[in-house]
């Protein structure tokens, strides 16, 4: 678990934010909150609960938290389930539908549900809503995942458990989906005091520029992305030497996978393909566990490109922007959710457009400076822990009272 503590976040979010949340949680004081998903660790769900769960007990809910149990054959349905709401054509067999209820009513008899409200995080725990009218808990069902094109055979079976819920949350409005229950909208969240995101020393930055042999002479570019088509790494090496016709600059293309993932090792080709041997441009595979050292680059970074094609939410923009830097983001998914145009960074839809971009921030560096600190004053706003928490309390109360129009907290 986090050894994180709410009073930390107080230099960071102010006093009054977290006087707020204790003042929120007043009312739910006693109440009992269990959450269940998949796995302990590994994977960005056990990554948000172990930071959310601590901090909701610290605030006087008693919360639990239960990771489902299963052998290999249940996880490779609901792998395929999974899969199949990203829109792959995955198997759903009879059969594995048969193990997956089978392995979720074990589950369901082992647990205890005399809570006050139940969060189920994503699908694989999807069917303990058939517990239902056995407790007086609200239920909850959060989606962490894009459904927004998902194998209608898939999402039909899944979307008659959905609906038998008190409320769905989903992390863009882009992938709700028609349901006859109340949907709540609930933006990932970075942690401030995380690895990824906490300040550093200036000499630890130096000492990861040196390691990856990144020279600060000139202003550097960076996109920090796994090597991945959607990610467009090709378009920004396309736009980098447009703008570098008018600015001299370099180029960091950072981020992992290759190793495992068959496809991006075609990408990371298709890259270095491109990049031509300029010594300007720096493709840097990372290994899994690089916090600290995303973190420094994109703090040493002039710039921040996000220029997908495709997005869900786009963690990168949030964490740049919190580093106070001037981002370029393609218009897609989640990023314009982050970026407000010329006022919290640039959004770009077109390789000339990133380009435009690149080169009027470097030669502006006073509108880039501002772009980079509205850019943190907005994340600090909206995509911090701290508010994630804030939604979580604000949801247990309207679920408390369904059907008021006026709450009292
Ligand atoms: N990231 C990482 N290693 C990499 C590339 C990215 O740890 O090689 C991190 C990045 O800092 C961010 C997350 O993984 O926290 C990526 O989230 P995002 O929503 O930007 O994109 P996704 O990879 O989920 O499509």
């Amino acid at each position: 678990m986090s050894s994180t503590h709410l009073m930390d976040y107080e230099p960071i979010v102010g006093h009054q934010t977290l006087e707020e949340l204790y003042l929120l949680a007043e009312g739910l004081k006693g109440k009992r909150v269990k959450m269940v998903n998949s796995t302990a660790i590994g994977g960005g769900v056990a990554e948000i609960l172990h930071q959310l769960v601590p901090l909701l007990d610290e605030l006087g809910i008693q919360i639990q938290w239960e990771v489902i149990k299963g052998g290999e054959d249940f996880f490779i349905v609901t792998k395929s389930i999974h899969n199949a709401l990203h829109g792959e054509a995955a198997p759903l067999t009879q059969r594995m539908k048969e193990i997956f209820l089978e392995v979720s009513q074990e589950n369901i008899k082992n647990t205890d549900l005399d809570q006050d409200i139940i969060v189920i995080h994503d699908p694989q725990p999807i069917v303990f809503i058939e517990a239902k009218d056995r407790t007086h808990a609200k239920w909850v069902w959060r989606c962490h995942i894009d459904v927004s094109h998902p194998v209608e055979e898939a999402w039909n079976f899944l979307k008659g458990y959905v609906e038998q819920f008190d409320a769905a949350l989903f992390s863009s409005p882009r992938f709700s989906k028609r349901l006859p229950i109340p949907q709540f909208l609930f933006f990932p969240s970075i942690d401030p005091l995380s690895d990824k995101n906490r300040e550093l020393e200036p000499e630890f930055i130096d000492q990861v520029l040196d390691r990856f042999q990144l020279p600060r002479d000139k202003p550097m570019i960076t996109q920090i992305s796994r090597f991945d088509r959607l990610k467009d790494p090709v378009g920004v090496i396309k736009a980098y030497r447009m703008a570098k016709h008018y600015t001299d600059c370099r180029l960091v293309l950072a981020g992992g996978g290759a190793s495992d993932d068959p496809e991006s090792e075609l990408v990371l080709n298709e890259v270095r393909t491109e990049a031509k041997q300029d010594p300007d441009i720096h493709i840097i595979v990372l290994p899994p566990t690089s916090s600290l050292d995303i973190n420094a680059l994109q703090r040493a970074s002039t710039i921040i490109l996000q220029k997908s094609i495709r997005e869900g939410f786009g963690l990168t923009v949030s964490e740049a922007l919190w580093k106070k830097k001037p981002v370029i983001g393609s218009a897609v998914g989640g990023i314009p959710a982050q970026i407000i145009p010329n006022l919290t960074g640039s959004l770009i839809y077109s390789t000339e457009g990133a380009a435009y971009q690149i080169r009027y921030l470097l030669s502006h560096p006073e509108a880039a400076k501002k772009l980079g600190e509205y850019g943190h004053e907005y994340v600090k706003e909206e995509f911090l822990i701290t508010r994630k928490i804030r939604r979580y309390l604000l949801l247990f109360h309207i679920l408390f009272h369904p059907g008021e129009r006026i709450i009292p907290l």
